[in-house]
C-alpha cells in the first residue's frame, strides 16, 4: 500500500506553506557527513514543519552517494524523500530502471533537472549523458502514467505514481537568457510538471517578477522559492561565479563576510517571510554547514516576522546591479522584449530549406525521391550520406546525428554548439550571456535568440512543440535520407 504524502498534501493544501531542506550527500558510503544528514532527518521528523528532505545526485558534477541510499533511509525515519533526478550521467534506459527502483522504494516525487557539467574524476572527466533533456523525462512519466507509453511487463495493478517537479531561474543577467528560462518553464508545465522550485537567489524583485509571470500565464502549479544560507566561503565563491546559475552580489557577499552566523540566519528568515508574504506557496531551504537548530531557529524567526513581512522587505532584498527585468520598474507591464538582432543570417537557410524539405515544393519532392533511391543500395547510400555531411559540416559545423533538428534552432546546431546537446531550451548554468561549460563562448541559446524573428514572444517560444529524445541507431546515417523515409523525430514521408 503506497503511504500517504505529507508534501504532496501540503502542496495541494491553499493553507499551508510547504517547507522542504536540501541535502547533499558526498563521496563515500558513510562517515560523520552522512551521520550529520541522517540526524537532521531525526530531528526534521520530531519537529514536524518539514515537510520533504530533498536529496541532490552527484551535486556540482561531482560523484557522490546515490540518492536512493539517504532517500530510502529518510523513509524508514518516516519523512518523505524528494530525490533530485540530475540528467547529465544518465541515459534513458538508466531512467526508466530507475523509475521502477524509485516505485518500488515508494518514493513519490522527483525533482527533475539537467545538472552541472560532470567535472574531471578517474581518469579525466566523466562523459556527458544527457541523453533525454528535463522535458522529455517529465513527459515520459506523464507517458507511461496514461498508458502512453507501455514497458514489458507493466503492472496496471500497481498504478505508475511518480510525480515529477520542475526548475526555473529567474535571476539571469541578460533578456536572451531570462526569456529562455520562461518559455522552457512553459514547456515543463505543458509536458506535465507538478510543482516548481527556482534557483536560489537575493534580489527578492526577480521573486516578484516569476509570480507575476506565472499569474500572466496562468500556471497555478505550486512554486516554491529557493532560499539558501551560504557560509561566507560560499557567498564569496557564488560572487564571483563558481556555482554555475548562481548570482550573488559582491556587496552582499561582502556584507556576509562580516557577519555572524546568527544575523545570516536573521536574514534568511527575513526573506522567508517576505517570500510567503508575496504569495510563494512554500520555501525549498538549503544551506552549508548548517546544523537542525540554526533550520528552526530561521523558521521560528520567519514565523515572528510573517505578519509584518512589509516591514523587513528592504532588509531582506540584496538587489543585483543591472540584471535584466520582464516587467516595467513598478508595473504589470511587460518590456519590450528585442530578439532577431541578426534575423537577416538565417534567411538563406531558411529558403534552402523550404525549396528542398517542404513537400509541396517540386524540388522537395524530386530531393525526396531521389534520397530513397539513393537508401536502396549501399554505394548510392554512402555517397548521398558523404555529399550530405560535406555540406552540413562546411554550413553548420554538423555532428550528422542522423535526426536534423536545424530548421528547430534557427539553423543552428546544437549537436555541435551546445556541449549538453539541449533541443529543447537551455539548461540555467549561462551566466552573463555565456556557456556554463565553455565560459568563452556564448550560450547556443543566446545566439539562437538573437536568430529569432522580431516579434518572438515568450509564450510563442513556450508553445512551440517539444522535440522528442534522439533516435541514436540513426547516428552518422544521413538525416536528409532519414527524413524523406519518414525515420527521424518529424515522421513524415511523401504524401
Ligand atoms: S550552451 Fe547554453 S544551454 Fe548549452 S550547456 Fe552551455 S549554457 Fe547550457
Amino acid at each position: 500500500m503506497t503511504r500517504p504524502s505529507p508534501f504532496e498534501d501540503s502542496l495541494t493544501d491553499p493553507n499551508s506553506f510547504t517547507i522542504t531542506y536540501e541535502l547533499v550527500p558526498g563521496q563515500g558510503a558513510g562517515g560523520k557527513k552522512i551521520d550529520r544528514l541522517l540526524e537532521f532527518a531525526r530531528n526534521a521528523k520530531e519537529d514536524g514543519r518539514i515537510s520533504a528532505l530533498s536529496v541532490t545526485d552527484n551535486a556540482g558534477g561531482h560523484p557522490a552517494l546515490a540518492p536512493v541510499a539517504i532517500g530510502t533511509e529518510i523513509y524508514n525515519i518516516g519523512l518523505e524523500p524528494l530525490i533530485h533526478f540530475s540528467l547529465k550521467d544518465k541515459n534513458r534506459n538508466q531512467v526508466e530502471s530507475l523509475f521502477f527502483l524509485y516505485q518500488r522504494e515508494q518514493f513519490r516525487h522527483l525533482l527533475v533537472l539537467g545538472g552541472d557539467f560532470p567535472k574531471l574524476t578517474y581518469y579525466g572527466q566523466a562523459k556527458p549523458v544527457y541523453d533525454l533533456d528535463t522535458i522529455q523525462t517529465i513527459e515520459l512519466v506523464e507517458n507511461i502514467k496514461a498508458g502512453r507509453y507501455r514497458y514489458t511487463g507493466q503492472d496496471d495493478s500497481q498504478p505508475f505514481s511518480l510525480q515529477c517537479g520542475c526548475v526555473v531561474s529567474p535571476f539571469k543577467m541578460t533578456e536572451s537568457e531570462q526569456v529562455w528560462q520562461y518559455a522552457k518553464l512553459l514547456k515543463k508545465v505543458r509536458a506535465g510538471a507538478q510543482f516548481i522550485i527556482t534557483q536560489l537567489g537575493f534580489d527578492l524583485d526577480k521573486y516578484v517578477e516569476l509570480i507575476r509571470f506565472l499569474r500572466q500565464e496562468q500556471i497555478t502549479i505550486p512554486t516554491l522559492a529557493n532560499v539558501f544560507i551560504p557560509s561566507p566561503t560560499v557567498a564569496g565563491i557564488m560572487a564571483k561565479g563558481g556555482v554555475p546559475g548562481v548570482l550573488l552580489s559582491p556587496e552582499l557577499a561582502a556584507r556576509m563576510s562580516k557577519e555572524s552566523k546568527e544575523q545570516r540566519l536573521l536574514r534568511a528568515a527575513g526573506i522567508i517571510a517576505v517570500l510567503r508574504g508575496l504569495g510563494y506557496c512554500g520555501i525549498h531551504l538549503g544551506g552549508n554547514g548548517l546544523r537542525f537548530e540554526d533550520v528552526a531557529f530561521v523558521l521560528d524567526k520567519a514565523g515572528e516576522l510573517q505578519d509584518n513581512w512589509q516591514e523587513v522587505q528592504e532588509e531582506a532584498h540584496s538587489p543585483i546591479k543591472n540584471i535584466w527585468s520582464l516587467y516595467k520598474r513598478d508595473s504589470e507591464e511587460q518590456q519590450k522584449l528585442r530578439p532577431g538582432k541578426r534575423p537577416g543570417s538565417r534567411f538563406l537557410h531558411q529558403l534552402t530549406h523550404d525549396l528542398f524539405f517542404v513537400y509541396k515544393s517540386p524540388f522537395a519532392r524530386a530531393l525526396g525521391r531521389f534520397s530513397i533511391f539513393c537508401d536502396r543500395y549501399k554505394l548510392t547510400r554512402t555517397l548521398f550520406t558523404v555529399g550530405e555531411r560535406v555540406i552540413k559540416e562546411l554550413l553548420f559545423d554538423c555532428r550528422m546525428c542522423g535526426d536534423c533538428t536545424l530548421s528547430d534552432s534557427t539553423y543552428l546546431c546544437p549537436q555541435s554548439g551546445c556541449p549538453k546537446k539541449l533541443v529543447n531550451g537551455p539548461c540555467g548554468g549561462s551566466r552573463n550571456k555565456t556557456c556554463e561549460v565553455f565560459p568563452d563562448r556564448l550560450c547556443f541559446y543566446v545566439r539562437f535568440y538573437r536568430r529569432l524573428d522580431r516579434k518572438t514572444s515568450i509564450h510563442g517560444l513556450g508553445t512551440q512543440p517539444i522535440l522528442s529524445p534522439k533516435n541514436w541507431a540513426l547516428e552518422h546515417s544521413s538525416s536528409w535520407i532519414n527524413y524523406f523515409q519518414g525515420r527521424d523525430h518529424t515522421g513524415e514521408t511523401e504524401k
